[in-house]
Order: structure tokens, then C-alpha cells, then sequence
């Protein structure tokens, strides 16, 4: 059998993968270590916890499982540790059926980790160590170039390197891919590139306040901000608004428009962005002609959903889990 990840097989596997993908996702993986205790610690301080617990996170991963756990034909392109994190981490993918040839594994760094403490009155401290995350760059983008160019959209987030999306994005749009883009975690000075190259611009609440210096608190400050992100050169703006749905404002099109979410009882809204924005990417994959606001009205119920149950990957819905008249 081929080793894994030797570059030159990979890069035969792709080319003679006949079909291409619905999604592509070039982002991160992150385990999630989380401990429960009546308190955080303080420094220098050992303390006993109620309850341990580890999960599957990382923006850009969470974003792939949604979109294959809706029926998305999905390809990760990601860099994890030569580590047991690592090996579950590919082992999770498989599960929920997302192609796995260009998740690669690093020897010299660690899978990345988010190590969580969570006291009795729900507030938390978070060390995030990106890890082999920051590894994945142009060697392993040129092995995935067959994957990339063969995608309907292409997904990206700012969990790895900044030049490594930036190369992503401008490889898609160079092979006519979709792109959407989620500035998440928000950065102050984004590079411009950023929003020229994005058909989509996916972003929530304080993402939009931190890129344009303006509050966004209601749906007007959302409509302004919209505007002003969309004048930075991408195709169409969507902002999420938690409870509220999102705002959907595109470059061609007329009005703003604002799209509700159901109303559901949130028990947990831990990953409630990805859901949204790996569900959108399902319907630009699978469903192109429908009107964006229907595809972002379509999403907000999908990732309604998910806020229903405790965690981010283990609260997504399947197909199974929805309406049909979503699909
Ligand atoms: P997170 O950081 O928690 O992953 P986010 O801040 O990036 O989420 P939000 O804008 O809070 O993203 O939520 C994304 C989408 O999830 C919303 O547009 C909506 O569709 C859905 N959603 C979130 N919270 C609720 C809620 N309380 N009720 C219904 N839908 C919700």
C-alpha cells in the first residue's frame, strides 16, 4: 500500500480521481481538550475538575463536516501532527466521509490544540496552540492543486497562515472556483486581497465591528457595515447575526436583505458560524441557481439546529436530521 501522504502518490491519487469535489475546505483542525472545575485556576495553582472531555473544532474543519454531513462530496486540505491527535483527527474526517489525501501530517509540530477550562458559572480561559496548522503552505497547496481547481467553491477561514489562504483564494479564482471567505478570527488590517478575491464574504457581528471600526448592533449598523466591506471589493456580504440570522448584501444586487433565523431555544451556539457558513457552501455547491437569500434562509435553519444541542461537529445536523423541502 502507498505510505500516506508520500506527495508524489498523493498528487496520482488526485489526478485520477475522475470527478471533482462540491467543497473544498483549505483551513484548520483543532482538538478541543476540555476540562470542567469549580473555578479557573489561578497561577501556579493545581485544581480538581469535575469532567474531561476532548472534541473535534478548528474553523476550517467544522466548516467541511457540515457541508459533508449535509451530502457535500467534500475535500479537506489541512496540516495536523504526525500524533495521536492527528490520527483521530483523519480518522474523524473519514467517518463523516471527507476526503482525506490532503490532510498531511507534520513531524515537526504538534496537532493543533485548544486546551479549555470551563468554571461552574460557564465563564472559560483558552490557550490556543495552532501547531501544524501554521505549516500547511505552498508545497502542500501545488499537491492539492487537482482537488482545487476541480471544486465548485472553495472555503477559507484565517485559522492558518494569512499567505496561505491569500494563495488559496487567488489559486481558485485563477480556476473560476467559488470562493467564500470567513474572516474568523478577525484580524484589524486585513489585507485587501482578501475581499477582492471573495464571491462570498461571510462574517459575524464583532468580525464586521473589528474590519470596519463601526459597532454593529442592529440591523441598520449591519446594513452600513455590509456596505462598507462590500465597497472593499467582494462579490456579496453576508453577516450573521446570532438569534437574529444574517443580512445578505450583494455587489449586483438592489436592497439589503434580512433574513430571520427560526426561533428555537439555544442550549449551545459553540460553532453555530461554521455550521452556517459550511451549509451555505453546500447550497452554492449543490443547489447554484437557488437566490442566495434562500440559500442563507436555508442555512440560518441548519445552523438553527445546531444550537439545539451541546458542542460544535457533534451538533450538526445531517440530512437526515432536516426537512426535506431544505434539499
Ligand atoms: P460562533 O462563534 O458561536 O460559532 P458566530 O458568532 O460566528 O457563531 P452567529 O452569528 O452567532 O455566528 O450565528 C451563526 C448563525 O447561527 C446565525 O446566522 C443563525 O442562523 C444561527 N444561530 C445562532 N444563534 C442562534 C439562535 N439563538 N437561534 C437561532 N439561530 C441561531
Amino acid at each position: 500500500m502507498a505510505m500516506r501522504n508520500n506527495v508524489t502518490n498523493v498528487f496520482v491519487d488526485l489526478i485520477m480521481t475522475e470527478e471533482g469535489f462540491d467543497v473544498t475546505v483549505v483551513g484548520s483542525c483543532m482538538t478541543d481538550l476540555v476540562s470542567q472545575a469549580p473555578r479557573l485556576p489561578k497561577a501556579g495553582e493545581t485544581i480538581h475538575g469535575h469532567k474531561f472531555f476532548t472534541g473535534f473544532g478548528g474553523k476550517g474543519a467544522n466548516q467541511c463536516i457540515q457541508a459533508a454531513k449535509l451530502g457535500a462530496k467534500t475535500a479537506m486540505v489541512a496540516k495536523v501532527g504526525k500524533d495521536f491527535f492527528g490520527d483521530s483527527y483523519i480518522q474523524n474526517f473519514k467517518d463523516n466521509g471527507v476526503h482525506t489525501e490532503c490532510v498531511f501530517q507534520a513531524s515537526d509540530a504538534a496537532t493543533g490544540a485548544a486546551s479549555i477550562i470551563v468554571n461552574d458559572a460557564g465563564e472559560n480561559a483558552i490557550v490556543i496552540v495552532a501547531g501544524a496548522n501554521m505549516l500547511l503552505g505552498t508545497a502542500e497547496l501545488k499537491v492539492a492543486l487537482p482537488a482545487l481547481r476541480r471544486t465548485e467553491v472553495l472555503l477559507c477561514q484565517l485559522e492558518i497562515s494569512p499567505e496561505c489562504t491569500l494563495q488559496a483564494l487567488r489559486m481558485a479564482r485563477q480556476h473560476h472556483v467559488k470562493t467564500i471567505f470567513n474572516p474568523a478570527p478577525a484580524v484589524p488590517d486585513l489585507d485587501p486581497d482578501f475581499y477582492t478575491l471573495s464571491d462570498v464574504f461571510c462574517c459575524n457581528e464583532s468580525e464586521a465591528e473589528l474590519l470596519t471600526g463601526s459597532p454593529v448592533a442592529t440591523v441598520e449598523d449591519a446594513h452600513r457595515s455590509s456596505q462598507e466591506l462590500l465597497r472593499r471589493g467582494c462579490g456579496t456580504v453576508i453577516l450573521t447575526m446570532g438569534a437574529r440570522g444574517c443580512v445578505v448584501l450583494q455587489a449586483q444586487g438592489a436592497a439589503l436583505c434580512h433574513v430571520q433565523a427560526p426561533a428555537v431555544k439555544a442550549v449551545d451556539t459553540t460553532g453555530a458560524g461554521d455550521s452556517f457558513i459550511g451549509a451555505l457552501a453546500f447550497y452554492m455547491a449543490h443547489h447554484p441557481a437557488l437566490p442566495l437569500e434562500e440559500m442563507a434562509r436555508r442555512a440560518n435553519h441548519v445552523a438553527a439546529v445546531s444550537v439545539q444541542a451541546v458542542g460544535a461537529q457533534a451538533s450538526y445536523p445531517s440530512r437526515t436530521d432536516l426537512p426535506a423541502e431544505l434539499f
